[in-house]
Formats: structure tokens, C-alpha cells, sequence
């Protein structure tokens, strides 16, 4: 069975209140820290106009001795949170407690972390504790690991258990070593997830991607560029004091500058402008494989007559002379030269091997 059709009953993710036409955004602290910090950043966050209030009271910390989260004292303060400000909850699930404690305690969206989300152990006991509880909205992070079965796994997990307002987020990969992203996008697995299963929507998470404060703008502007659904984004009331991930997090009042700078490219667009210069681009492909095909073909008959003449293949100077020849004609068509002579040297490499092929079959 097509994927598409393993996931054919999702539901959209909708609340009241909530513009289903715009990209659903979910704001809040890495944790619930205290009373105070966890309602000042909500009364933020809900004068900006933000409607769904994220926190972690259970912090999965790399090392121990980090600041573990709250625990079960933080859904108090999240059910305050609704009471004060009618904003909807979610917070972060990884165990069978986890999940019966939030589910209790009215929390609107549970998520997955990436750290849960690449142990089908874990998955499979949150998708067991999850089962009688259709109407539950969870959204499961990609795992740490750019492995997309492995988070296709952990989605399938649990539709089967029965969740039907399923969302994915996509938070970026692990990798060794130091980089501007703290988790590096790769934002083909991402795309890829959408083909596969394209009525999955997909969240992208800015501030655990990038690691830093000015990385939030740009990564969500680029995800909703691409037709992300929404964004979830850490926000802090005293961000450099903050007890986990202070760097990526930003004031309710920043968080506000940033979303009121993005701009939403309309999707009812209609494209048939587009669907003309598609067709174009199409015929300029048909050409130039034709094009190429015809080039491989006379090399090949010159593979045939050096074969005869007892001559070698690769001629430097010859070489030399396209790639030069090229590279300005390129240039005056305004084309880069530098562009050119990646695919001259592609060209030629292929030429060559199909030159060395007739050779090889006249010898057998
Ligand atoms: C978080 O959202 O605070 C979190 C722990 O994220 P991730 O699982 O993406 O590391
Ligand atoms: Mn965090």
C-alpha cells in the first residue's frame, strides 16, 4: 500500500479561533521555568497575538546535571496559562506517563522530541497510551538523525494507535563538529516527507534549527517560502537568563518583530502564468537532451575512427580549446563561465567514456 494511503484518514490541524488559512504558530518557553517567567512570556506572547503557548516541563538534556525540566508542577501553570489567556498548550511527551499526565491536564498539542522521535520503543509506548484518544493533536519532531523512514515509522506509529491530527516538525539533523546551524536543515528530507505524504502538514522549528537568535527570521522566511505550515519558535521573557537554549531564544516583543516581518506569499495564486513557463522550461530540457544525444553519437564515431588510426583518446589540447572556446561564448550570452565549464567538464568526461567504450567492444 502507497503511503499516501497508510495516511489517508489525517485530519487538519485546526482550533477554534484560528485561521486555518494562515500558518499555524506556537510560541513559548525551551522550559517551564517558574509561575512568574511561564505567565509573563504568555501574557507576551498573547498581546502579540499568538494563540498557541508552547513549554517544556520534561527536558531531555544531553548530559546530566543540565536543568531536567519541572515536571509535573509546570501543567499547573500551563492550565493557568489557558485560564488567563485563552491561548491553547502544548508541551513535550516522551513516556506512557508523559502522555497520560498532559492528556489529563487538557494540554491541546502534545509533541514528539528528536530524541524520542528516533526510538521506535519509545514511539511505540507513546502510540499505545495514545490509543483511545483520537481527538489528540501531536506533532512529532524529526529524529536527530537524517533517517526518513525512521520518522515516517514513528508518524505511522501512531495513525495506527489511531491519532488522526498528526503534524510533523522539522527541526534539522545532528552533525559533528561546529556549524551556523546548531541542526543542519537539509531541507530536501523534509520535501521529501511532503511528496511522500502530502496531506502531513509540517512545522518548522527556527530555533532549534539555527541554534541563534538571528537565524529565527531568515530559516522561517525560507520555510514558509516552501510552503511550511507553520512555526514553532522558543520565546523567553528574560532570554539570556533562561535555564535551557538561551541563545535561540528571543522576547515575546522580538518574537513579534520577527513574525511581523515575514511576508506570506499567497498559495491561491492561480499559476497558470507559471504552468506556460513550466512548459517552456520543459521544451528547453527536451532540446538539450536531444542536443546531448546527438553530441555522445558523434563521439562515439570518433571513438571508431581513433580506434582505427591507432590514436588516444584524450587529446589535451583539444580539451583545453573547448573549455576556453566555451567558457567565453558563455560569457558573452551572459551566462557564468564558471557555470559552463562544470558542465563542459561533464560533457567531456562523458564523451570521453563513451569514446573509450567503442573501443573496449571492438576488442571483445
Ligand atoms: C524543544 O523543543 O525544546 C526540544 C527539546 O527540541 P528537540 O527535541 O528538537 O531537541
Ligand atoms: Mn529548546
Amino acid at each position: 500500500m502507497s503511503e499516501q494511503n497508510l495516511f489517508a484518514e489525517l485530519k487538519p490541524i485546526t482550533f477554534d479561533g484560528i485561521d486555518p488559512n494562515k500558518p499555524l504558530v506556537i510560541a513559548g518557553p525551551c522550559s517551564a521555568e517558574s509561575e512568574e517567567q511561564v505567565m509573563d512570556t504568555a501574557k507576551g506572547l498573547a498581546k502579540s497575538g499568538i494563540k498557541i503557548f508552547r513549554a517544556g516541563i520534561w527536558k531531555p538534556r544531553t548530559k546530566p546535571g543540565g536543568f531536567e525540566g519541572i515536571g509535573l508542577r509546570g501543567l499547573l501553570w500551563m492550565h493557568q496559562v489557558k485560564k488567563e489567556t485563552g491561548m491553547y498548550t502544548a508541551i513535550e511527551v516522551a513516556n506512557r506517563e508523559h502522555v497520560t499526565a498532559a492528556l489529563d491536564a487538557g494540554m491541546d498539542i502534545l509533541w514528539i522530541g528528536a530524541r524520542t522521535s528516533a526510538n521506535p520503543f519509545a514511539m511505540q509506548e507513546i502510540a499505545d497510551a495514545l490509543k483511545g484518544h483520537e481527538e489528540a493533536t501531536v506533532l512529532v519532531k524529526n529524529p536527530v538523525n537524517p533517517d526518513i523512514e525512521l520518522w515516517i515509522g514513528a508518524l505511522l506509529r501512531l495513525y495506527n494507535a489511531g491519532v488522526r491530527r498528526l503534524g510533523a516538525i522539522h527541526r534539522g539533523f545532528s552533525t559533528y563538529g561546529k556549524h551556523l546551524f546548531r541542526n543542519e536543515p537539509q531541507w530536501h528530507i523534509p520535501i521529501e516527507l511532503h511528496r511522500r505524504i502530502p496531506n502531513l502538514p509540517i512545522i518548522c522549528d527556527p530555533s532549534h534549527m539555527g541554534g541563534k537568535r538571528e537565524l529565527i527570521g531568515p530559516i522561517s522566511q525560507q520555510a514558509l517560502d516552501m510552503g511550511f505550515d507553520g512555526l514553532i519558535i522558543e520565546s523567553h521573557c528574560d532570554p539570556d537568563c533562561a535555564l535551557s537554549d538561551a541563545k535561540q531564544q528571543v522576547t515575546p516583543e522580538s518574537l513579534n518583530l520577527i513574525i511581523n516581518t515575514l511576508v506570506l506569499r499567497d498559495t491561491k495564486q492561480s499559476t497558470e502564468n507559471l504552468t506556460l513557463l513550466r512548459q517552456h522550461i520543459d521544451q528547453c530540457d527536451n532540446e538539450l537532451i536531444e542536443v546531448l544525444s546527438k553530441r555522445m553519437a558523434v563521439c562515439r564515431e570518433i571513438g571508431q575512427y581513433k580506434k582505427e588510426h591507432n590514436m588516444q583518446v584524450v587529446q589535451n589540447r583539444r580539451y583545453s580549446d573547448i573549455i576556453n572556446k566555451r567558457v567565453s561564448q558563455a560569457e558573452e550570452m551572459g551566462l557564468s563561465g564558471e557555470f559552463i565549464q562544470i558542465v563542459m567538464q561533464a560533457v567531456h568526461e562523458e564523451s570521453v567514456r563513451q569514446q573509450i567504450d567503442v573501443i573496449n567492444k571492438q576488442i571483445l
